[in-house]
């Protein structure tokens, strides 16, 4: 099982049987609140009848269809979609298969990229401490998790980190945006006064950090981020695998804060979480440099067996359909403002040391059991499971949220009260 510890798991087995709409049924029949949208994947509520009917059609209809030298039309009109809904200048789709596999295209994409301009000499990387990049060698290498790195010894050459930006004794507590922290930006700078900057091919960053406990960025830095990369000639990723598609109230993070990256991965509400399915756009000029390649050469040697596959882009392209037809980012948007008040509610509470919330995701930071790291958030998780039926995630000393972008705002007040509960019963 992914990231858990099955000796844990193995005690009391959380297993589902299904699911409709905002709620679980597991296999003893109870059932459970999804106050995480799945892993942040299932924006628009599980099993969603459309989406089902599309897939049902799509998987009796044709099945495969790609073989590298061929493709299917539905790929296409998906990737026409996309480019529409992504920033101005976004022309190109690369499709994978998940989170991780749309960061390790986007690295190899930037470095092609520079590679078809001559300048070949841009091979190192920048990410950020704190920042989850999925597990592939080269999400994990730009990505600033040690427990994720440790195990497993040298990892890419060549890649630095900018400065995480959480920070208690400033931020503790901010609603949106924190003010403070602007300034961590120019430790890019520093990076690129250390090395020669035309040596650095890409930044990459997750406008809001979610994974690591839902860290929204201080007011100014991803301006501060942009202006950097575009004065150097570097390109800058933004790794919108949690933040696409409504999570913030918007198509992509980018949009909502006004900063346009060069690369865009995305993965999970791409098709709500359905089929397994990524995607990476890119801006006009970056498909175009690699389309200048020696004709009889493949333009970009990279892709998967799965990449575009007609079932998850049938899946997709019903999501974005309801994504559409229920405006639902606007929806996300407009719940906001009573997801922030009711997860603000819990500030007062036990171990309670800060609260934080950008669109719909929230954390809750737990002051850490004296050595037991990350021990508090378990035990809460799993009793908000057993005790209360609803579903949070735990991730080290925190307690995330990741509300439906269509929940009903009764229902989603409710189940933070309910984790409020067993928060305040837990020592
Ligand atoms: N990037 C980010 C920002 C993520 O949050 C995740 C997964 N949570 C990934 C990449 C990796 O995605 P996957 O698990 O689908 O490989």
């Amino acid at each position: 099982m992914p990231f858990t510890s099955m000796r844990d798991f193995r005690a009391a087995p959380r297993l589902l049987a299904s699911a409709e709409g905002h709620y679980y049924r597991d296999v003893q029949g109870r059932e459970v609140y999804d106050l995480f949208s799945g892993l942040w994947t299932s924006g628009l509520g599980h099993c969603h009848p459309h989406i089902v009917e599309a897939v049902r059609r799509q998987v009796g209809e044709l099945d495969y269809g790609l073989g590298f030298q061929m493709s299917h039309p539905l790929a296409f009109g998906l990737a026409e979609r996309l480019a529409a809904l992504a920033p101005n200048g976004f022309s190109s789709v690369f499709f994978t298969n998940s989170g991780s596999e749309s960061v390790d295209t986007a690295l190899k994409i930037a470095l092609a990229y520079h590679r078809a301009n001559g300048e070949s000499e841009r091979f190192r990387l920048i990410g950020r401490a704190r920042g989850y990049h999925g597990v592939n060698f080269g999400g994990m290498s730009v990505g600033g998790i040690a427990a994720n790195r440790r195990a497993f010894g040298t990892l890419l050459p060549n890649v630095d980190h900018l400065p995480h930006t959480f920070d208690l004794e400033h931020n503790a507590f901010s609603r949106g945006q924190p003010r403070w922290g602007a300034h961590l930006a120019d430790e890019l700078s520093n990076i690129c006064a250390l090395h020669d900057p035309r040596s650095i091919a890409a930044l990459i960053i997750e406008p809001v950090a979610g994974a690591t406990g839902i860290l929204p960025p201080p007011l100014g830095y991803l301006e501060r981020l942009r202006e950097i990369c575009s004065t150097h000639g570097i390109l800058l990723i933004f790794d919108e695998v949690i933040t696409g598609f409504g999570r913030v109230g918007s198509a992509f993070a980018a949009e909502r804060f006004g900063v346009t990256p060069d690369i865009i991965t995305t993965a999970k509400g791409l098709t709500n979480g359905v089929i397994p399915m990524g995607a990476v756009l890119v801006k006009q000029e970056i498909h175009d440099a690699l389309m200048t390649g020696p004709s009889e050469m493949v333009e970009l040697a990279h892709g998967y067996t799965y990449s575009g596959h007609p079932v998850a882009a049938a899946a997709a392209l019903a999501t974005l359909d309801i994504y559409e037809k229920e405006s639902s980012f606007e929806a996300a948007r407009k719940l906001e403002t009573q997801f922030e008040e009711a997860l603000h509610s819990l500030a007062g509470l036990p171990n309670v040391i800060d609260v934080r919330n950008f669109g719909l995701m929230g954390a809750v930071e737990l002051a850490p059991r004296p050595g037991s790291p990350g021990a508090r958030a378990l035990e809460i998780h799993k009793r908000c499971f057993w005790d209360e039926r609803v579903v949070v995630r735990s991730a080290g000393e925190t307690i995330q949220f990741a509300p439906f972008l269509n929940s009903r705002a009764t229902e989603l007040v409710r189940a933070i009260g309910s984790v409020g509960r067993v928060i305040s019963a837990t020592d």
